[in-house]
């Protein structure tokens, strides 16, 4: 597949993205070596805080977050709060019970729409008349 011209979106400057790359190959190295810097800095200082890394290391949350999420932070005392309802939280987007919670609402949207399928299925032929034009007022 052929390369597409694209902006970077941190520095802005084009560059050919192989890959669907959102990032420049030098903000990617940036990128890159940031995370690992941060990756270093709490594997040193497992008591460490958000706030203490994005001043030792200069990444934002941002990047902390997603490494978070990632789950490659983990083993350190960090938290940040939960998507949903704000709770701190360790590890991914969501606590455990939102989690469940979004789980079950997944669920149930997948059930009604199955139900919903399902009827329109059995309504299918039974109702056909009633798909003509309603003959009402002019
Ligand atoms: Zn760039
Ligand atoms: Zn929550």
């Amino acid at each position: 597949m052929a390369a597409k011209l694209r902006n970077c979106i941190s520095c802005g400057k084009i560059f050919s993205s192989l890959y669907g790359e959102k990032m420049c190959p030098s903000c990617k190295e940036a990128q890159d070596r940031l995370e690992n810097s941060v990756i270093d800095y709490v594997r040193d200082h497992p008591k460490t805080r958000i706030p203490e890394i994005v001043k030792e290391t200069g990444a934002n949350d941002l990047i902390i977050r997603r490494l978070m999420e990632a789950g490659r932070l983990v083993g350190a005392n960090l938290n940040f709060p939960c998507k949903k309802c704000g709770k701190p939280i360790t590890r991914g987007q969501f606590c455990d019970a939102c989690a469940k919670e979004i789980e079950a609402e997944v669920q149930n949207v997948s059930d009604k729409a199955a139900a919903a399928r399902a009827a329109a299925e059995r309504g299918r032929g039974m109702h056909s008349k009633d798909t003509g034009k309603r003959g009402d007022g002019k």
